[in-house]
């Protein structure tokens, strides 16, 4: 419990600022998931989302939502320097 950072359930991810995609094959689209409407305490590996319109699979991206403060891009500061 207390080694800090798990990412297990629909909660985790929301409250570590991450975001979930999923990509229809059927449909050849995108579509962001709106983790506020999943069950929190739910694990979200190996959790099956079906795509409204085909209803076929859709496969999940995890990824990180970055901050404007915590966006920092060295080369760009580098750059406004000079
Ligand atoms: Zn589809």
């Amino acid at each position: 419990m207390a080694d800090g950072f798990t990412l297990k359930t629909f909660g985790d991810l929301l409250d570590h600022g991450y975001k979930l995609s999923g990509y229809c094959r059927g449909c050849a689209l995108h579509r962001y998931i709106d983790l506020t409407k999943c069950p929190a305490g739910r694990g979200y590996v190996g959790a099956r989302f079906k795509c409204r319109d085909c209803g076929g699979g859709v496969e999940i991206t995890l990824s990180q939502i970055v901050t404007s403060n915590g966006a920092h891009l060295p080369a760009l500061d580098r750059w406004r320097n000079r």
